[in-house]
């Protein structure tokens, strides 16, 4: 049992401080939101299916060269991490075209990007995390300029990294979100989580475009199966060398 106060409640996650004050600790939910929490349910099995992808995907990104605030994991569902002041951008990688992008600019569905396109959102629930543009990110102060740079080449070497990684178990990485986190010697990590949570997830071949969903769209969009395609992606990429 951990009897250490909670510092934090979001969406997924429960933040728990430790004994080491450079030290937290995230146990991750079985509880499911989307549409900024106004669909809200549990995926069940998510939280330690999550937490075990998300720690093989932070090594992995870790031994290619990316700073991180994962440590380790005590047990199945919950994550040692660095303590980091969260950078308020929810940053966005596409390969492929979908979700908002497909909705805000009429560019279809599955759409091979000829780049990764790097967006910026505002995390702000109260807001619905609007996308920013770079001016409005440095009129906000979320970011100095060299911040921006510095987030921007680490995401496009993060999809390089998990695009390589996800062809190695059958899967496509078609888009994803990140956060950024700055530590006390002021060092820009990759924090939060990567998961079906926060990446489009599709199988590699899958001609239908419902069956190929191994991501959180199978909960948004109500297409069922949602554990099977978690645990399918927990599988494959634990198949994967670090
Ligand atoms: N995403 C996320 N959290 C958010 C918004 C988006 O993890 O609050 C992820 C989402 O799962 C997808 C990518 O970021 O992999 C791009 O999402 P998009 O902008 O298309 O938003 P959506 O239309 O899915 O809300």
């Amino acid at each position: 049992m951990n009897c250490h106060p909670q510092i934090y409640e979001g969406k997924a996650k429960i933040l728990y401080a430790t004994d080491d004050p450079e030290i937290l600790l995230a146990y991750f939910k079985d509880d499911a939101t989307a549409f900024n929490a106004q669909k809200r349910g549990t995926i069940v099995g998510k939280g330690e299916i999550n937490c075990q992808i998300a720690a093989h995907l932070f090594r992995a990104i870790e031994a290619r060269g990316i700073a991180t605030h994962y440590i380790d994991c005590p047990s199945t569902h919950e994550m040692r991490v660095k303590s980091v002041k969260i950078i308020p951008i929810e940053v966005v990688v596409r390969n492929i075209a979908a979700g908002s992008l497909c909705q805000q600019t009429g560019i279809a569905l599955g759409t091979i990007l000829p780049q990764p396109l790097v967006e910026f959102f505002y995390k702000n629930d109260a807001l619905g995390d609007p996308l920013l543009t770079r001016d409005r990110l440095l009129l906000m102060e979320l970011a100095t300029p060299e911040q921006i740079e510095i987030l921007a080449a680490k995401a496009i070497e993060i999809d390089r990294i998990l695009q390589e990684f996800f062809q190695q178990c059958g899967i496509t990485l078609v888009d994803f979100k990140i956060e950024f986190g700055v530590d006390k010697h002021q060092q820009i990590l990759l924090a939060d989580e990567i998961s079906p949570d926060s990446c489009r997830l599709w199988l590699t071949g899958e001609p239908d475009a419902n069956l190929r969903v191994l991501d959180k769209d199978r909960f948004r969009r109500d297409l069922g199966n949602v554990e099977d395609a978690y645990q399918q992606v927990l599988a494959r990429v634990l198949g994967v060398k670090e």
